[in-house]
């Protein structure tokens, strides 16, 4: 599985997304809002990977109270698998939590699952799989 982006939480994409364009030198080539998750996202390409930053679009937002907590910062680390469902189980059998029971639709054409980070040394990590035909 290779890394397929780094999500990071901040608080203004308007002064965050032309920060990393300097820094990584490469333009944000897309924006999404993602309603489930009440977030913005914006994203970079770095090599084979990608930067994903997140917004949160409501004071509720999971982001924001990701902000309240722990302020900006790296807010999880995205896997790239070829079979979402399969991966889903063996992660169960093998005794991770997850944060949802089915893949849910996230950001860049992706369907997703969440780990619960208590069981991954704090780390949240997301897997992700290529949504097909859509
Ligand atoms: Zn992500």
């Amino acid at each position: 599985m290779k890394i397929e982006h780094i999500g990071i939480a901040v608080r203004e994409l308007s002064q965050s997304i032309p920060l990393f364009e300097k820094l990584l030198n490469t333009p944000c080539y897309k924006t999404e809002q993602v309603e489930s998750e009440q977030v913005t996202t914006a994203f970079f390409k770095t090599g084979d990977s990608k930067i994903e930053l997140l917004e949160s679009s409501s004071a509720e937002g999971v982001i924001a109270r990701y902000i309240d907590k722990k302020g900006e910062g790296i807010h999880h680390i995205a896997f790239e698998v070829a079979d979402i469902e399969a991966e889903m189980k063996r992660l169960v059998d093998a005794g991770f939590v997850l944060l949802n029971d089915k893949p849910k639709r996230g950001a860049d054409n992706k369907l997703v699952c969440f780990l619960h980070p208590k069981g991954t040394n704090g780390v949240l990590i997301e897997l992700c799989m290529e949504m097909k035909d859509q």
